[in-house]
């Protein structure tokens, strides 16, 4: 499960770590400058052919059923010894998180601590980015140089993210797939960068996909498999992953504190709620999906979303375990797509 590692030739840091683990996007300039592979556990934990695996460790070892399945899976894989440290993210990732990493921490494993400001104060994220350097031991010039190596293979990203909307070469869950990877880069950039190449070479390559609606899904990235496959059964094509775009951090600045400053996930829902707008209308999109995690607190931003996304036709689809789609939620796909169609015949507007 490990294949996108390649630690081995690392160094290993003051401390002695190679891997540290991640549970949302962090300023992973850091981990890197100081030689280590950053890994995202919900990556980990969702791409594992055994990921239900994590989750029945993680219920075994008390965590409630009913609690958020990324959550237990991420669990799972800190338990599988997959890192050999992780990044607390204190605010600005989830309360559920606040606490799974106390119990993590309680058997043993050490924490880095990191705390997204949410009022975006500027000194403050300095302050955490510089507590996190000197854990690290490296400088704020050694991540800066490491920005703008990462940014090489953010472009790549960019670029990927461009060809699903503006020429519409890539599928939903191509995109969805290599920019979650945004966050970690897969733990080994240079490896990572080439496979972002090799894609984008064989994508420009591709006639068009035929889907005709286009949709936006926003919200936390999903658990369930086969979601944008069975989209795409319905002449319909997800042409922009909301949170999956802010891991590629796609706000350009060259200083390191701003750009964590413009990636929206980690603060409040009204700047996501901007971003989101801006990108329905400039990739011509006629309906959005909002994921929401079962037991997950954010479940509650689809009140704001409906009531600040205007009038576009809106659906709110739930998942919780890593599962295929269910008979239900199929059904409730196939409607909202049915609907849009008819919408669009009706206004003699065409697709893409
Ligand atoms: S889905 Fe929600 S509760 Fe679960 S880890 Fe993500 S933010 Fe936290």
């Amino acid at each position: 499960m490990t294949a996108g590692l390649r630690t081995e030739s690392r160094p290993f840091n003051r401390v002695g770590m190679k891997r540290i683990g991640i549970t949302t996007t962090v300023p992973s300039e850091f981990i890197f400058a100081a030689g280590l592979a950053p890994v995202d556990l919900n990556n980990i934990f969702v791409t594992d052919i055994n990921s239900s695996g994590f989750i029945e460790l993680a219920e075994t070892e008390g965590l409630p059923r009913a609690s958020c399945g990324w959550i237990k899976g991420m669990y799972g894989a800190a338990r599988a010894g997959m890192v050999d440290a992780i990044v607390a993210v204190s605010d600005g990732d989830c309360s559920h998180t606040r606490t799974l990493l106390e119990i993590i921490q309680s058997e043993g494993m050490p924490l880095i601590p990191f705390a997204y400001p949410y009022d975006r104060d500027h000194s403050l994220l300095r302050k955490q980015m510089e507590k996190l350097a000197a854990w690290v031991g490296v400088s704020m010039e050694d991540a800066e140089k490491w920005m703008n190596r990462l940014d090489s293979i953010r472009s790549k990203l960019w670029e990927i993210d461009r060809l699903t909307w503006e020429e519409n070469r890539v599928t939903g869950f191509e995109n969805h797939l290599l920019l979650v990877n945004g966050s970690d880069m897969e733990g080994d950039p240079d490896r990572f960068e080439e496979k972002c190449g090799r894609f984008l070479e064989e994508a420009r390559q591709r006639p068009a996909l035929p889907q005709q609606l286009r949709l936006a899904f926003i919200g936390v990235p999903p658990i369930i498999g086969d979601l944008y496959e069975f989209i795409e059964t319905l002449n319909a094509r997800v042409v922009f992953n909301e949170v999956q775009r802010q891991f590629t951090l796609p706000f350009r600045s060259d200083d390191i504190v701003e750009r964590y400053l413009l990636y929206t996930y980690p603060y409040d829902v009204f700047s996501r709620i901007r971003d989101i707008k801006e990108e329905i209308a400039k990739r011509d999109i006629h309906g959005v999906i909002h994921y929401v995690q079962s037991f997950c607190h954010r479940q509650m931003e689809d009140v704001m979303f409906r009531k600040h996304l205007g009038n576009i036709p809106f659906l709110t689809v739930e998942g919780d375990a890593p599962q295929k789609l269910d008979a239900r939620t199929k059904l409730r796909l196939e409607s909202f797509c049915e609907m849009l169609s008819l919408k669009i015949s009706a206004l003699g507007r065409p697709g893409c």
